[in-house]
């Protein structure tokens, strides 16, 4: 019996290249530069399965493009590159990899926000310049953290592992989203619910950790920075589009807030330009989740999702399971 096709847009990680290959006649696409758009759609065309990174789409036109396809599996937490609503019109399952990546982005998170807060990019920076002239008493001074207030937006998976993290520093943990979670979480992790407004005018770091959505898409713009402590910062690990990049560099401008540490960007992989000398400003390249053991996890768990369709199981990560009809 012919086994299913599956088109896999990167090598991945041997453990999971062992489920699919167990399960799929795969291609897998192992040229250093990104899939064409074109490519994609040309290679799709007569697959079963697609188990893409968020780079690539997987709407309308890829769904038409491919209509023998029954998964889209992205190795993901984020899953704004699938229309999901698409994929249940056409039977087709969405899954992504929650849960395996909330301590490490977590942990990024704070990596940024310790970072924008004691200027360590731009002391490096000074010191691998040659003209650092030696400890002085009123150098390269930040803020402190300890004590301070956190603000956290979108209180889900990884926005609770941040705050569990703050409570070693003492400080004080206020969080908004679209439900209040329950009394419980919040007395486990010192976590006060306010509304938006008050979340950004009391917090001295705000940190994101909302989905990307169209309610979410410049959740933070102008009247926000407005809003917010001269001296706060900003910390965005969700998604580039929830905060307006131009409005961002005005605020900066504007000294409206302190500084801001971002890892994904409104039009990635390009950078608002005026944000590239800024010393008020980290920028990684969206390196959330990136460590060995949390990129193997969600390779392991896209390929688990997409392997467990053809054996006629539920995949355990699917977003629209009445895409099966259940
Ligand atoms: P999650 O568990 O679904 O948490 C998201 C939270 O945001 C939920 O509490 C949700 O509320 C809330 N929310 C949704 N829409 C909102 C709105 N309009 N206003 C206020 N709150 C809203 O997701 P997660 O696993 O923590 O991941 C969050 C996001 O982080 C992902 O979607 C992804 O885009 C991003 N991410 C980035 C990286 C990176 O590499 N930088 C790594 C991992 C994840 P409900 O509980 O009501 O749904």
């Amino acid at each position: 019996m012919s086994r299913p096709k599956a088109l896999v847009t990167r090598p991945l990680f041997p453990a999971a290249r062992a489920i699919l290959d167990l399960n799929f006649d795969v291609e897998y696409w192992t040229q250093p530069e990104r899939i064409s758009r074109a490519e994609l759609l040309r290679r799709v065309a007569d697959k079963d399965a697609f188990v893409c990174l968020l780079t690539e789409k997987a709407d309308e036109e890829l769904l038409a493009a491919a209509p023998k396809l029954r998964i889209v599996s992205t190795v993901s937490v984020g899953y704004d590159n699938i229309d999901v609503p698409a994929c249940t019109r056409r039977k087709v399952v969405a899954t992504n990899t929650p849960g395996v990546l909330d301590e490490t982005t977590a942990d990024f998170a704070w990596t940024l926000l310790m970072a924008i807060a004691r200027r360590l990019v731009e002391g490096d920076a000074w010191l691998r310049s040659g003209t650092w002239p030696g400890w002085d008493l009123d150098q390269l001074l930040g803020g402190d953290i300890w004590e301070k207030t956190l603000g956290i937006i979108g209180f889900g998976r990884i926005g609770r592992e941040v705050a569990r993290r703050a409570l070693g520093f003492r400080m004080r943990v206020l969080y908004h989203s679209r439900s209040r979670v329950p009394v419980e979480i919040e007395k486990e992790l010192h976590a006060e619910y306010v509304p938006l407004e008050s979340l950004l005018r009391e917090a001295d770091f705000v940190t994101l950790h909302v989905p990307l959505s169209p309610e979410t898409r410049h959740l933070i713009s102008t009247p926000q920075f407005e809003k917010m402590k001269r001296t706060a910062y900003l910390i965005n690990t969700a998604r580039g589009p929830v905060v307006d990049e131009a409005a961002l560099v005005d605020a900066l401008e504007r000294k409206l807030i302190a500084g801001a540490a971002l890892d994904v960007y409104e039009h990635e992989p390009k950078v608002h330009p005026a944000l590239i000398p800024r010393k008020d400003v980290i920028l990684a390249p969206h390196l959330g989740s990136a460590s060995i053991e949390t990129r193997t996890k969600m390779a392991v768990m896209a390929a688990t999702n997409a392997a467990a369709l053809f054996e006629g199981k539920r995949p355990p990560n699917a977003l629209n399971p009445e895409a099966l009809g259940l």
